[in-house]
C-alpha cells in the first residue's frame, strides 16, 4: 500500500497539505460550517476565484488556489443533501471523494485533507457517511499509481470515534 490514512481532530483550515477539500454548496459562493471557515481563513480572493467557476454540480469537484491558507489549493466539492437515502445520496457522496482525488491526481498533488462532507447541515447520517468516505478513498488510492496521502479531518467527537473504529476494523 502506497499511502497511509491519517486522522486529524480539529480545524481543516490549519492543515499544511497540498489541498484541503471544501464541503461547498452548488453556488460555490460561500456558506456556513466548514465552507465559511475556509473562506474566512483563505481571504476574499477565494470568493473571487470561486465566482469564476460558475458553480458546481452535486458530486463534482473544482480546484482553486488556497490563497492565505497553509494549503496550496482548495478542492471544492458539493455533497448531497440527505433526503432519506433514495435520491442517489450514497453514490453522490462517493463521487465527491472520487472526483476530489481525481483532481488531486490531475494536479500532481501528494497530500489531501477531507472534511466529513454532507454530515453537517446537509444531514447525511454520520456512520454511513464515514463508511462511504473510507471505502471511496481506499478504493481510489488502491487503484492509483500516484502516491497521495489522505487525511480525514474530524471536527466532532462522534466522527472521531466512527473513523477510528472503522479504520481499526479493516
Ligand atoms: P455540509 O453542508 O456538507 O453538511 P457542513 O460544513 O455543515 O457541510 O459540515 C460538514 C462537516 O464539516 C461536519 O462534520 C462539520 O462538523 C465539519 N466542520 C465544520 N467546521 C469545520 C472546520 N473548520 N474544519 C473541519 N471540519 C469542519
Amino acid at each position: 500500500m502506497a499511502y497511509t490514512i491519517t486522522l486529524f481532530r480539529g480545524d481543516i483550515t490549519t492543515l499544511k497539505v497540498d489541498a484541503i477539500v471544501n464541503a461547498a454548496n452548488r453556488t460555490l459562493l460561500g456558506g456556513g460550517g466548514v465552507d465559511g471557515a475556509i473562506h474566512r481563513a483563505a481571504g476574499p480572493e477565494l470568493l473571487e476565484a470561486c465566482r469564476l467557476l460558475k458553480g458546481c454540480e452535486t458530486g463534482e469537484a473544482k480546484l482553486t488556489p488556497g490563497f492565505r491558507l497553509a494549503a496550496s489549493y482548495v478542492i471544492h466539492t458539493v455533497g448531497p443533501v440527505w433526503h432519506g437515502g433514495k435520491n442517489r445520496e450514497k453514490e453522490l457522496l462517493e463521487q465527491c471523494y472520487m472526483n476530489s482525488l481525481e483532481l488531486a491526481v490531475k494536479h500532481r498533488l501528494s497530500s489531501i485533507a477531507f472534511p466529513n462532507i454532507s454530515t453537517g447541515v446537509y444531514g447525511f447520517p454520520k456512520a454511513l457517511a464515514a463508511e462511504i468516505a473510507i471505502a471511496a478513498v481506499k478504493d481510489f488510492l488502491d487503484r492509483q499509481k500516484a502516491k497521495i496521502q489522505p487525511t480525514f479531518v474530524l471536527f466532532d467527537k462522534e466522527n472521531e470515534t466512527l473513523y477510528s473504529t472503522l479504520l481499526k476494523k479493516k
